[in-house]
C-alpha cells in the first residue's frame, strides 16, 4: 500500500545522496528565510552563535557543537517562537594569536615587537576568516541552519566596544578588582592560565629533591642547631621569606654526634635516615614562632624584616621536615602566610622566567635551569644535607609545553562571588 504523500523507499537507500536531495530542496526553496518569515510576529527566542575560532580548519569536534546549537533553535521554533538565528566568528585570544607566531617562527613576546605589534595585529586578522569558507561549508553540509551573512565578529569596534561596555558596568558597580595573587604564569607565553588550562598540562619531570640547612640565629638552639627544610624548587630559595612551622606540631632536635637538626618529631627516622638520634628536646611550633636564621642566600634585598618561623596550619608531616620553606612570590599558600606576618613579597623572576641580570650564580638563567648551579652552591657551603631526583608531575603550558611558574602578578578580578546567590537564582528561571 503506497501513501500519495510518500515517495517509495527504494531497498538499497544512498544516504549521502537522501541528504544532498535535502540539503538541494533547502537551499533551492530558500526554506529557513521561509521559515523565519513564517514566524515573524511571534515571541523571540534569541540566538547568537558562540563563536568558533576560524584560523584552523573545522573537525568533528564542531559538529557535534553546532548540532546542538541548531536543535535548540529549531525545538524553539516548532513551539511557536521567531528565532533568529546569528553566526558568530571568534577573533580574538592566543589560540589566534600562536597560529600566527608558529606561522612567522616567533618564540615569544619579544619577537613580535620586534615585528611591529600593527603588522602582527593585521596579519592575526587576516588569520582569523582564513578558514571561514571550510566552515560555511560544513555548516551547509551538516543541515545546520545559522544566518552566515550577517555573522558578527568579535573584531568588529561594535563587539569590543560592547565588551568595555560590559566591563565598565561591572566596574560601576564596584565588582572589578586588583588584586595580587599567586597564579600559574606561562614564562613563555607571557600570561596567567586558568585552573582548567592547569589541568591539561600536568607532564611527568624529574626534578632536584633537596634537603637544606638553615642555621639558628635567635632563640634557645642559635648556634648549635639549624632547621633543615626540604624542597623541589631549589630556584625558590633565593627568595626565602621565612619558615613554615605548624603550631601545634611537635619538633624534635636530632642529633648524628657531631651536628643538630631540628624537623618535625614524626619525620626523624624517615627525614634524617639512620645515624640519627632525637636529643630528647622538643618543641612545639608555636614555641618556635619568631626564631631567626641565617638564610640560604643573601642575594636579595628585603624591604622588611624577614626570615624568621612562622606558624601555618597548612604545614604537615606528611612528607619532608615538617618546616616548609616560604617563598610568598612562587606560592599561593606561602603569600597567604606571609601576608599575615607582614611579610615582603621579593620576587627576583622576570615575566620571561628568568632570574634579574644582576644577581651572582643566576643573572639572566632560567628559573628552571638554575637548580643545579644553586644546589652545588649549598654544597660547597656545607648547607645541604641531601640531594636526590625527584619524579612527580609538574604543570605544564598546554599550549607550548613550557614549565609553569607560580608568580605573584598583580591582575584584575571579577568579583563574581559577591553575585553569587544572584547567579543561581537567575540559573532557576531558565531552562
Ligand atoms: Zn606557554
Amino acid at each position: 500500500m503506497t501513501s500519495p504523500q510518500y515517495r517509495q523507499v527504494p531497498a538499497q537507500v544512498d544516504l549521502p545522496a537522501l541528504e544532498h536531495a535535502v540539503l538541494d530542496f533547502w537551499r533551492e526553496q530558500k526554506i529557513f528565510t521561509k521559515s523565519l518569515e513564517q514566524s515573524e510576529g511571534r515571541p523571540e527566542w534569541v540566538f547568537y552563535e558562540g563563536p568558533p575560532t576560524a584560523n584552523g580548519m573545522p573537525g568533528a569536534h564542531h559538529i557535534e557543537a553546532r548540532v546542538f546549537k541548531d536543535v535548540f533553535p529549531r525545538f524553539r521554533t516548532m513551539q511557536g517562537y521567531h528565532v533568529g538565528r546569528k553566526a558568530g566568528w571568534d577573533c580574538h585570544g592566543l589560540p589566534v594569536e600562536l597560529a600566527v607566531e608558529k606561522e612567522l617562527g616567533f618564540n615569544g613576546k619579544k619577537d613580535i615587537e620586534a615585528y611591529g605589534i600593527a603588522e602582527f595585529n593585521a596579519k592575526c586578522r587576516e588569520s582569523v576568516t582564513r578558514h571561514t569558507d571550510a566552515f560555511a561549508e560544513l555548516t551547509t553540509r551538516m543541515g545546520y541552519w545559522v544566518d552566515l551573512d550577517d555573522a558578527y565578529r568579535t573584531m568588529d569596534p561594535e563587539y569590543v566596544e560592547s565588551v568595555w561596555w560590559s566591563l565598565k558596568e561591572i566596574f560601576n558597580k564596584g565588582l572589578l578588582v586588583q588584586d595580587h595573587r599567586v597564579a600559574p604564569w606561562c614564562p613563555r607565553c607571557g600570561t596567567g592560565l586558568s585552573d582548567h588550562e592547569l589541568a591539561q598540562g600536568y607532564e611527568t619531570v624529574v626534578d632536584p629533591s633537596v634537603f637544606v640547612r638553615f642555621p639558628l640565629t635567635s632563640g634557645p638552639l642559635a648556634g648549635e642547631a639549624a632547621l633543615l627544610i626540604w624542597t623541589t624548587t631549589p630556584w625558590t630559595l633565593i627568595s626565602n621569606t621565612a619558615v613554615g612551622a605548624h603550631p601545634d606540631v611537635t619538633y624534635a632536635v636530632a642529633t648524628n654526634g657531631e651536628e643538630k637538626l631540628v624537623v618535625a618529631q614524626a619525620l626523624v627516622e624517615k627525614a634524617l635516615g639512620e645515624g640519627w638520634e632525637p636529643t630528647g628536646q622538643t618543641f612545639t611550633g608555636r614555641e618556635m614562632e619568631r626564631w631567626t636564621y641565617e638564610r640560604p642566600f643573601a642575594f636579595l634585598d628585603f624591604p622588611a624584616e624577614a626570615h624568621y618561623v612562622v606558624n601555618a596550619d597548612y604545614v604537615t608531616t606528611e612528607d619532608g621536615t615538617g618546616l616548609v620553606h616560604q617563598s610568598p612570590a612562587f606560592g599561593a599558600d606561602d603569600l597567604l602566610v606571609c601576608k599575615a606576618y607582614g611579610l615582603p613579597v621579593v620576587n627576583p623572576v622576570r615575566p620571561d622566567g628568568t632570574f634579574e641580570e644582576d644577581l651572582p650564580l643566576v643573572g639572566g638563567v632560567f628559573f628552571k635551569k638554575a637548580d643545579e648551579a644553586l644546589t652545588e652552591d649549598l654544597k660547597d657551603r656545607g648547607l645541604l644535607f641531601r640531594h636526590v631526583p625527584y619524579e612527580h608531575s609538574y604543570p605544564h603550558c598546554w599550549r607550548c609545553h613550557t614549565a609553569l611558574l607560580y608568580y605573584a602578578q598583580p591582575s584584575w578580578y571579577i568579583r563574581t562571588t559577591a553575585v553569587k546567590e544572584r547567579l543561581l537564582e537567575e540559573n532557576e528561571k531558565t531552562n
